[in-house]
């Protein structure tokens, strides 16, 4: 198969380093990739917003699958497009990523199909926000409608932060016209979990569930990012409950989708708090998680094309699926990520990270300047590492970290705490 990858991070470096190990691909393309998948895969240069050009070099190339890393594209329809135009594409339409890019249309899904997440209030007058924010009280969490790529929402834990966050959303519109509609939601207490599977509509495979850390410092310090480190699968959730959050959550919200004629296919990847009332719904994605496919790839045995091919009915071997232990991602950020950072250090080290067992270092924010690899991003690198034990994987993704080197990076030294505190 002739296999082309939309995107550019750590997550879709993952994806192509594992669709290179099935025998079923004969060619990966990517566009527009970054310098660690060079090995693997063809880069072409064209921009993930450039969904007629991507969808042309499709058809000429003869792809028999394109795969999508992120979101905007899916929001923004690239999977209407290219079936229109006949070309086989993985991801759900525009009607199935609006689960994604209108947290407004989703909390309505949930709410009318009795899923449970935080009750909420929609908003797109400042004054009447206000007017709720005063009355309920903090803490609360603000978040902007439209996609503001994973820095929309606001935890706020007294008034006056609130009030702050609404006023720059709103007023200010830091996030462009993403907040003139803002979600006012209560705030949820307990364990935040990841659940992806894939869909074809009607069913699901559930794969596995993990843990992402959000914040920049270690002991959930700091701002939130785009994600700090992941690990899978979650020592603190038993296989009874884990049947229930897919059931309660991932089936559950196909079967409204359905309700509303839309067939979701494509990755569900769903973030969870585990509350003393049960898994309540924060948010839904409607493509793989970044960092948590390094750590799914790394465990991941069976061919990525099968697993994908559940979408078009293939059989799958849930029994076999993954290899046994844990896998844990980390990410290498720019000195001063999630705000203003520098671009342009150089980079060394990866060579001999990946001489470790078990290990792979996937580039995320990477460029290559007369010949030196430099930094290019906020979240530069991201390390996955397999161990036989949560412990294992642990251990082997952060020595992995002291052979990497740029000017200013830092990451967290607590990645798995949660998963490790379990002692069986
Ligand atoms: P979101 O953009 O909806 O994923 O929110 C970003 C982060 O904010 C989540 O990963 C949570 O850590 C936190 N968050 C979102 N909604 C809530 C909520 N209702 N209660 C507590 N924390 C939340």
């Amino acid at each position: 198969m002739r296999v082309f990858v939309i995107g550019s991070g750590a997550r879709e470096h993952a994806l192509v380093w594992k669709l290179d190990q099935s025998p079923r691909v004969e060619k990966i393309y990517v566009a527009p990739g970054n310098p660690g998948m060079t090995p693997y895969a063809e880069r072409v240069s064209i921009n993930m917003n450039q969904l007629q050009e991507l969808a042309t070099f499709a058809e000429q190339q003869q792809i028999d699958l394109t795969i999508v890393g992120p979101e905007v594209p899916l929001i923004d329809g690239i999977v209407d497009l290219f079936r229109e135009r006949g070309l086989r594409i993985f991801g759900p339409d525009r009607a199935g990523a609006a689960l994604e890019g209108s947290k407004a249309f989703t909390k309505e899904l949930l709410l009318s199909a009795g899923i449970p997440s935080a009750r909420h209030q929609t908003f797109h007058s400042y004054a009447e926000a206000k007017a709720y924010l005063e009355q309920h009280g903090a803490p609360i969490v603000l978040k902007a409608d439209g996609n503001a790529a994973g820095k929309g929402a606001i935890v706020a834990l007294d008034l006056e932060t609130a009030q702050d966050a609404l006023k720059q959303m709103m007023v200010d519109r830091i996030f462009g016209v993403a907040g003139d509609t803002v979600v006012l939601e209560d705030y949820l207490q307990g364990d935040e979990i990841g659940a992806t599977a894939i869909c074809n509509g009607t069913h699901f495979l559930p794969l596995l569930l993990s843990q992402d850390h959000k914040r920049a410092l270690d002991h959930d310090q700091g701002l939130n990012t785009g994600g700090m480190g992941v690990f899978t699968p979650l020592p603190f959730v038993n296989k009874t409950q884990e049947a229930e959050i897919y059931e309660q959550v991932v089936l559950a919200t196909l079967k409204a989708l359905q309700a509303r004629d839309i067939t979701f296919t494509g990755v569900l990847y769903s973030n969870i708090m585990l509350t003393a009332q049960g898994p309540m719904v924060i948010e839904h994605n409607t493509r793989f998680g970044d960092p948590e496919t390094q750590a799914f790839m790394l465990l991941l045995k069976e061919d990525l094309l099968n697993v994908l091919g559940f979408v078009d009915g293939e059989e799958v071997d849930v029994q076999n699926l993954w290899y046994p232990g844990s896998a844990v991602s980390l990410t290498l950020a720019a000195g001063g990520y999630p705000g203003n950072y520098q671009s342009g250090l150089p980079i060394t080290g990866i060579e001999e990270a990946n001489k470790l067992e078990n290990v792979q270092v996937f580039h995320a924010g990477t460029a290559l300047k007369d010949g030196q690899l430099v930094t290019a991003g906020g979240r530069v690198l991201s390390i996955a590492a397999r161990g036989d034990t949560l412990q294992e994987a642990v251990d082997r993704v952060y020595e992995a970290a002291t052979y990497i080197h740029f000017e200013g990076m830092h990451y967290r030294k607590d990645i798995a705490h949660r998963g490790l505190a379990v002692r069986k």
